[in-house]
C-alpha cells in the first residue's frame, strides 16, 4: 500500500504578500490529440522499431493546457500524452501559438507515454525509419497553440494551493538499473478561483509511462491518463502530469499476472490519491503567487554513434551546428552520416545540437526543467542507499557493478532549487534522451555503442553522448543559481 507523507507544509504570512501589484490569473483545458488508429502510417512510440501498428484506441490522448498570467507576464504550460517532443516542435508551437517571449513564455514536457504515436521518428516500419505521420503532427500543433491562444482570453483569478511530500515507491515504481535510486518526491499544485472551484492542478511524480509494455496495440495514456482522470472528476478543472527524472531506469512495477490496463488504472489511481490526500491536508497557500521564467539554450555534442548513424532522420527534430557553433545545411547531415558509416568521422567533426534548460517559477513552486531523462541520481544523490526503498542498492548478480566511490558528490541538483515545493520536470522542452552520470557511461565500443556491456547499460545506446550529462546539470546549476 502506497504511504504519503507530507515534507513541506508551512503556512506563508499573509503580510507582505498582499502588497503585490498583480493578482494571478489563470485559465485551463484539454484538447483530444488521439490519432485515428486506423489512419495509414500511425506507429506507436517506444520499445525499439518494431513497427508497432495500433489496432485501437482504449483511452484518448491530451494536451493538458495551463495560461497563467501575473501582470505582463504570461506562461503557458503543456503537458502532453506523448513519448517525446523536440526542441524544434517546442519552437514552431511557440511561434504559432505567441508564446515566444519577451513577456510571453511556453514550458512544454512530454509525459514520455509509451502507447502513443512515433512523435520522434525512431519507430517506423523498419529500424532506421520514421514512424511520425507528419500531418497528425502538424495539426496537433496547430490545435494546441489555438487552444493557448484561445485559454489566454479566458483568464479569471486564481490562488495557489501546494503540497510537496513522498509516495513510496514499492509496488508503484521500481529502478531497474543498478544503483537503486528511486525519486520518491509527489508534488502537487492547485489552482482555484475565488469561488474555491479549481481551474488546474499539476502533479509531479517520477516513473516511465509504459505499464503497458511492447506487447499492447491499443493506443492509451498509461498510468497517467488514469491519474488525471481521477484529479479531474474529484477536484474538477484540468490535470498536468508532469515526469521527473526517470532515467537510470525508472520503470512501474506490475503485479504478475494483472492485466496491463488495470495496473496502468492501480498505479495512476495510487499516485492521484496521494496527491489528492495530499492537498487535501496542505497548508501551503497563496493568494498573489508571483510567476516567473528563465530558460537557457545549452550546446551539446552528439556522440553516440547510432545518433550520428541516423542524422537525416534526427534532423527534423533538432537544428545541426558545427563545433563553432555555426549552423550546418540539411544535406550536411547526410554527409556527415555517410562519413561516420565509413568510420571517417574525426570527433571533433561531430555535429552538435541547442537544447534547453528552464526554471518556472510558481510562488513557492520551483520547476526545473531538464530536455531529456536524467537519471534520478543527478538530481537527488542517493548513492549511500537512502533512496533504494528496500532493494538492494546494487544487486548482488551484476556482473559489472557500478563503482560507487567514483559517484559525484552532493549538491546534487534538487539542492539548488532551495523552494518549499521544487519539482523537477523532464523530457522539458526537447528530448535528448538518457542523461547517464559520466562515472557510469560504459561503452565498450565507442564508434558503434554496441554491443552493450553485461549488467544494465541499454542506457547509454539512447543517450546523446557523455559529455551532454555534465553540460546540462552545470548549466542547471548556474540557471539556478542566476535566479535564486
Ligand atoms: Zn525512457
Amino acid at each position: 500500500m502506497a504511504k504519503a507523507a507530507s515534507l513541506a507544509c508551512l503556512v506563508l504570512a499573509a503580510a507582505g504578500l498582499g502588497t503585490q501589484a498583480w493578482g494571478l490569473s489563470a485559465a485551463a483545458g484539454k484538447i483530444d490529440i488521439t490519432p485515428s488508429a486506423e489512419r495509414r502510417g500511425v506507429y506507436l512510440a517506444g520499445f525499439g522499431a518494431k513497427g508497432r501498428r495500433p489496432s485501437g484506441v482504449h483511452d484518448p490522448l491530451y494536451a493538458h493546457l495551463l495560461v497563467l498570467k501575473d501582470g505582463p507576464r504570461v506562461v503557458a504550460l503543456a503537458s502532453l500524452d506523448l513519448l517525446g517532443f523536440y526542441r524544434n516542435d517546442v519552437e514552431d508551437l511557440r511561434r504559432l501559438s505567441g508564446f515566444n517571449g519577451p513577456d510571453h513564455h511556453l514550458f512544454v514536457a512530454a509525459t514520455h507515454n509509451h502507447s502513443g504515436p512515433d512523435t520522434l521518428g525512431f519507430w517506423g516500419p523498419w529500424p532506421g525509419a520514421s514512424g511520425v505521420n507528419k500531418r497528425w503532427q502538424r495539426r496537433t500543433r496547430d490545435r494546441v497553440a489555438a487552444a493557448l491562444r484561445d485559454l489566454e482570453a479566458h483568464l479569471r483569478e486564481v490562488r495557489l494551493t501546494g503540497w510537496h511530500g513522498r509516495l513510496d515507491p514499492q509496488g508503484l515504481c521500481r529502478d531497474n538499473r543498478d544503483p537503486v535510486i528511486l525519486d520518491s518526491d509527489l508534488a502537487a499544485l492547485e489552482f482555484s478561483d475565488r469561488n474555491g472551484r479549481s481551474v488546474a492542478t499539476i502533479v509531479n511524480w517520477s516513473c516511465h509511462a509504459e505499464v503497458l509494455g511492447r506487447d499492447n496495440l491499443l493506443i492509451t495514456a498509461d498510468f497517467p491518463g488514469f491519474l488525471c482522470g481521477k484529479v479531474e472528476r474529484e477536484r474538477g478543472g484540468t490535470c498536468l502530469f508532469f515526469n521527473g527524472a526517470i532515467g537510470g531506469l525508472l520503470t512501474p512495477e506490475r503485479v504478475l499476472g494483472r492485466d496491463g490496463f488495470a495496473e496502468a488504472s492501480r498505479i495512476g489511481t495510487a499516485v492521484a490519491g496521494a496527491a489528492l490526500r495530499g492537498l487535501a491536508g496542505a497548508s501551503l497557500r497563496q493568494e498573489h503567487p508571483a510567476l516567473d521564467f528563465h530558460s537557457r539554450l545549452v550546446p551539446v555534442p552528439i556522440e553516440n554513434s547510432r545518433y550520428l548513424l541516423a542524422l537525416p532522420a534526427l534532423t527534423f527534430g533538432h537544428r545541426l551546428f558545427d563545433s563553432a557553433g555555426r549552423p550546418l545545411a540539411g544535406w550536411q547531415a547526410y554527409w556527415l552520416a555517410l562519413r561516420q558509416v565509413l568510420g571517417v568521422l574525426s570527433p571533433e567533426a561531430r555535429p552538435w545540437i541547442e537544447t534547453e534548460v528552464s526554471v518556472l517559477d510558481m510562488g513557492p513552486a520551483r520547476l526545473l526543467g531538464i530536455p531529456g531523462e536524467a537519471f534520478p541520481e543527478l538530481v537527488i544523490g542517493g548513492y549511500d542507499g537512502r533512496y533504494r526503498s528496500g532493494h538492494p542498492l546494487v544487486k548482488p548478480e551484476n556482473a559489472d557493478p557500478p563503482d560507487l566511490a567514483a559517484a559525484p558528490r552532493p549538491p546534487y541538483l534538487k539542492d539548488f532549487i532551495r523552494r518549499p515545493l521544487p519539482m523537477v520536470v523532464g523530457l522539458a522542452n526537447d528530448e535528448i534522451g538518457y542523461l547517464v552520470p559520466k562515472y557510469d557511461f560504459k561503452i565498450r565500443d565507442n564508434r558503434l555503442m554496441l554491443p552493450r556491456l553485461p549488467g544494465d547499460h541499454y542506457e547509454e545506446t539512447n543517450s546523446i553522448g557523455p559529455a551532454a550529462t555534465g553540460i546540462i546539470v552545470h548549466t542547471a546549476e548556474g540557471l539556478l543559481g542566476d535566479h535564486p
